[in-house]
C-alpha cells in the first residue's frame, strides 16, 4: 500500500461496491475515451482500462506517475499525464498522440480541497461554458458537495452552487459511500454524481447578469431576496416583476429553480 500524502488529498478507496458503482455510473463503451483525474494508485483506472477505447489520467504527484508508469506504462489504451490538473492545458499536452484526444467521459474519484475549481474546469461556467463540453461526467465527492450538486430548489441544500451547476448540466444522485469506504477514511462522507453536460432550454439573454444576480442573491442565506438584490434592483420593482412571473415576492433565493432563475434575469435585461 502506498503511503497516502495528505497535501495531496490522498484517500485510496478499496470498497468493490463503490468501485463498482463507479464504473457501472460511467456506461462504458468500446468507443469511449476518459479523463481520471488523480488515479492515485490507479484502482479505477484498472478497471476501466479494458472497457474503453483510450484514458487519459492526470495524476499531481510525481512517486505515484513512477508507479504507475512501471504498472500501467505497456498499456496501449491508456496515457498518464504528470501535473496539476487544474492548471494543465490537456489539449496542447495530448496534440503529439491522436488516440489520446477529445475525451468524451470523465470518471474520477477526485481530490476534495479541489471540487470547485475542477467542476468549473470541466464544465466552464455560465459566462463561459466549457464549449467541448463532455457526455457525461462521474465524480465521487464530498457528500455534502454531491447534495448540493443535485439539490431541488426549496431544499435547505439547494445554493448558487446548485444554480450554477444546474444551469450547465444535469445532475444526478448515484450512491453514497460512507467514510470507510477509503483508506485512510476522509472526515467526510461521500457519494457519487453523475453530470451531464447540456444546454439549458431557454438560456440567459445576459449570462453575466445572471452570474451576478445568483451571487448577490445567495450572498446574506435565509433573506428574502428582495432584501438581497437591493443593490442591484430597486425592491419594489422587483416585487412587481416576481408578481409578474407568479412567484410570491417574498422568496428566499434557494426558493427559485434554475429556470426561474433566468426568466428573472432575462426579464431585467429587457428592461
Ligand atoms: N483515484 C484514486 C485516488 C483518489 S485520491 C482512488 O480512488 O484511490 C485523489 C488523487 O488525486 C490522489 O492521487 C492525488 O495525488 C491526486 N491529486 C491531488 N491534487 C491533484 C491535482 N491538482 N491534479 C491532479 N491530481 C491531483
Amino acid at each position: 500500500m502506498v503511503r497516502p500524502r495528505k497535501i495531496f488529498a490522498q484517500h485510496w478507496l478499496k470498497s468493490e461496491k463503490a468501485l463498482d458503482a463507479i464504473v457501472k455510473a460511467a456506461e462504458c463503451k468500446e468507443g469511449d475515451r476518459i479523463l481520471e483525474i488523480g488515479p492515485g494508485t490507479g484502482i479505477l483506472t484498472r478497471r476501466l482500462l479494458p472497457l474503453v477505447k483510450s484514458l487519459v489520467a492526470v495524476e499531481i504527484d510525481f512517486d505515484l506517475c513512477k508507479l504507475l508508469a512501471k504498472q500501467l506504462g505497456k498499456t496501449e489504451n491508456f496515457l498518464l499525464l504528470q501535473g496539476d490538473f487544474l492548471t494543465l492545458d490537456l489539449a496542447s499536452h495530448l496534440a503529439a498522440f491522436t488516440n489520446f484526444q477529445q475525451q468524451n467521459k470523465v470518471v474520477a474519484n477526485i481530490p476534495y480541497n479541489i471540487t470547485g475549481p475542477i467542476l468549473e474546469k470541466l464544465l466552464g461556467t455560465i459566462t463561459n461554458p466549457n464549449p467541448q463540453p463532455f457526455d457525461s461526467i462521474v465524480l465521487l465527492v464530498q457528500k455534502e458537495v454531491a447534495e448540493r450538486l443535485y439539490a431541488h430548489p426549496g431544499s435547505k441544500a439547494f445554493g448558487a452552487l446548485s444554480v450554477r451547476v444546474q444551469y450547465l448540466a444535469k445532475c444526478e444522485f448515484i450512491c453514497s459511500v460512507p467514510a470507510a469506504a477509503f483508506q485512510p477514511p476522509p472526515k467526510v462522507d461521500s457519494a457519487v454524481v453523475r453530470l451531464r453536460p447540456q444546454t439549458i432550454e431557454i438560456p440567459a439573454r445576459d449570462p453575466r447578469k445572471l452570474e451576478n444576480l445568483v451571487k448577490l442573491g445567495f450572498s446574506a442565506k435565509r433573506k428574502m431576496l428582495r432584501n438581497n438584490l437591493q443593490p442591484l434592483i430597486d425592491r419594489d420593482r422587483l416585487t412587481q416583476l416576481l408578481e409578474q412571473l407568479e412567484i410570491n415576492p417574498q422568496v428566499r433565493a434557494e426558493d427559485l429553480s434554475v429556470n426561474q432563475w433566468v426568466t428573472l434575469t432575462n426579464l431585467l435585461t429587457l428592461e
